[in-house]
């Protein structure tokens, strides 16, 4: 299969590198394909804004999603915005690695979702949910937290599953996506060495077993 994974940490050596590393590793050498956007090392440029086009269609007046029409037509997409419009396009799979930031994705990762899923290639009138231009693809969030599992229910931070239904709804089952189980661990600050040696280990099994489950 074909599996993109996007990384969203600011920190080459941190335990979300690490899991991105494992993910890697693992579906490689179970003989998939892997593409990789690490958004950081990457310098990605975040910012949503005409910059996101090499010409526009309306000099005066920036609206996002009619150039985003425009730019379709005209094959006028920035090439970092073409580049990874052109792997979530080529992908079966794509997985999201990020720590979990105010209960939602880094703003670097916003500002990929907000730059790449541009109107007319990724979603149009009516081409959405069950009709989406990404139906057939799947997606799964793999995060870390600071916050330990206990805290994560309704009468306290409220459940996982509550708090990712933007991003499962809004944005990946929006486009057609069919959203896998995501895959988190908690508090990883307050593992011990050993511990987060167990959850890679567990992590390249997940990923290997339900792949397995999806070919
Ligand atoms: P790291 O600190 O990088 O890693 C933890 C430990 O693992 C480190 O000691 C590291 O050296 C070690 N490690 C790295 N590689 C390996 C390896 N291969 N094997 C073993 N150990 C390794 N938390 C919440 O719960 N909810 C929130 O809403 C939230 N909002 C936040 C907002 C902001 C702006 C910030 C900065 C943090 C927020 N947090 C929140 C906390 C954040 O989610 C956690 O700090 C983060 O998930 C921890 O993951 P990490 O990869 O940064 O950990």
């Amino acid at each position: 299969m074909k599996i993109l994974i996007i990384l969203a940490h600011p920190e080459a050596k941190s335990f979300n590198s690490a899991l991105f590393d494992t993910a890697i590793d693992t579906l490689k050498k179970n003989g998939h394909e892997v593409k990789t956007s690490d958004l950081y090392r990457g310098n990605f440029q975040p910012v949503s804004d005409e910059r996101n086009f090499t010409r526009l269609k309306n000099e005066t007046f920036f609206k996002q999603q009619y150039e985003e029409l425009h730019a379709v037509e005209q094959n006028t997409f920035s090439i970092d915005v073409l580049s990874e419009q052109e792997k979530v396009e080529w992908c079966d799979i794509m997985i999201w690695q990020f720590p979990l930031y105010w209960f939602s994705v880094p703003a670097i990762l916003k500002g990929w979702i907000d730059k790449v899923f541009a109107m007319g290639k990724f979603y149009d009138n009516g081409k959405i949910f069950d009709n989406g231009l990404s139906v057939g693809k799947k997606a799964m969030l793999s995060i870390t937290t600071g916050g330990p599992k206990k805290n994560y229910i309704a009468e306290k931070y409220g459940d996982m599953n509550s708090i990712l239904f933007p991003i499962h709804r809004g944005i990946l089952e929006f486009l057609g996506f069919t959203v896998l189980d995501p895959h988190v661990i908690y508090a990883v600050e307050r593992l011990t060495f050993d511990e987060r040696k167990v959850v890679l280990n567990d992590w390249s099994e997940k990923l290997m077993t339900q792949l397995a489950e999806l070919e």
